[in-house]
């Protein structure tokens, strides 16, 4: 199994890619501890695994909060010994134009995708030092590489902060076998985006941006991220995954 002998934290997941990454990670021989504010989705991701063969546990977990931070990991580190994986993936849309965008709407968003990966990073460094080493993946988008008019401007903000705080925590923990890398998924099918494909006209513009022409699925993603948690990919730090359609090919 790809993730044999190893503890991952998979921040948001709860549900929609979070939730693949949990699965995926346990079917791949991880203990997966799973930390998300959605109590009861977490619950439920926690015990599906927990009953087929895996072992998971739900830590409830607000990422803009060190001291939430520092208590997931300790609970992790506690059940499961050691800590291998942050999958930095929680993370909010918002609204979309700069002109109408409050400084509380501008917050929300950066305090959660940006902040949120400064602090879980911050977080497992000295856990992953102890193990010898580590991997962390973080959840960016195709929005943290181009502009668009389908986003907010604090997401695509945040998004593009988490790209290059990335290539800043791969060059910095290298020394310690630290690797960082980050991924950016294009339109996937997910709570995050149900409200976008209920609006025909919405879907079919952002169908038209999308060469591979369809959203994709989150194991689509999640598959990417394992390849960057696993040791398949120990000479890849500070690099890039797009997993995106095709969205930044033109
Ligand atoms: P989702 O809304 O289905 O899941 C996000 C999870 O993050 C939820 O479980 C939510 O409760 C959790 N979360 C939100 N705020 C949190 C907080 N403060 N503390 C802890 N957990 C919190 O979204 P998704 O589509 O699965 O998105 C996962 C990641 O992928 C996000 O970072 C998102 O920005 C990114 N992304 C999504 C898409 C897409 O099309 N769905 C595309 C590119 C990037």
């Amino acid at each position: 199994m790809r993730l044999d002998g190893k503890v991952a934290f998979i921040s948001g997941g709860s549900r929609g890619m979070g939730a693949a990454e949990a699965r995926l990670f346990a079917r791949e021989g991880a203990k997966v501890a799973i930390g998300d504010v959605l109590e009861d989705d977490g619950r439920k991701v926690e015990a599906e695994i927990n009953e087929t063969g895996g072992e998971a546990l739900f830590v409830r977990l607000d990422v803009t909060s060190e001291a939430d931070w520092e208590r997931a990991v300790a609970a992790t580190v506690g059940q499961f010994g050691r800590l291998d994986i942050l999958v930095n993936n929680a993370g909010i849309g918002g609204p979309s134009r700069v002109e109408d965008t409050t400084v509380e709407q501008w917050d929300q968003v950066m305090n959660v995708n940006a902040k949120g990966v400064f602090l879980g990073t911050k977080s497992v460094i000295p856990a992953m030092r102890e193990a010898g080493g580590g991997s962390i993946v973080n959840i960016s988008s195709q929005l943290g590489l181009v502009g668009s008019d389908h986003s907010s401007p604090q997401y695509q903000a945040s998004k593009g902060a988490v790209r290059l705080f990335t290539k800043a925590t791969a060059i910095q923990h290298a020394k310690d076998g630290i690797r960082a890398n980050s991924v950016h998924p294009g339109p996937i099918v997910t709570p995050m985006t149900a409200a976008g494909r209920a609006n025909p006209e919405q879907y079919r513009a952002m169908l038209g941006r999308i060469p591979l022409g369809r959203y994709g699925e989150p194991d689509e993603v999640a598959y990417g991220v394992l390849y960057l948690a696993s040791d398949e990919s120990s000479y890849v730090t500070g690099s890039e995954l797009v997993i995106d359609g095709g969205w930044t090919a033109q």
